[in-house]
């Protein structure tokens, strides 16, 4: 903490951490990693790129598609 963010942006930027690119709002997931040491690691995903990784087994719902038939 010895300077302050060079971004002086309103929102704060997150980079998916799946594939990389800036994650639009609205599309953002974190996840949530515990340490040891009590602290935790914040990764933030896309919702989509979060979903293309799960195993087809995994009950998924989307939060735009939940009016969706899932059959
Ligand atoms: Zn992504």
């Amino acid at each position: 903490m010895t300077q302050k963010a060079a971004q002086a942006e309103t929102e704060p930027k997150y980079q998916c951490c799946f594939c990389g690119s800036t994650i639009e709002r609205g599309a953002r997931l974190t996840l949530e990693i515990p340490h040891s040491d009590g602290s935790s690691q914040g990764l933030a995903s896309h919702i989509a790129c979060f979903e293309e990784r799960l195993h087809p087994s995994v009950p998924f719902m989307r939060p735009e598609a939940e009016a969706t038939p899932t059959v």
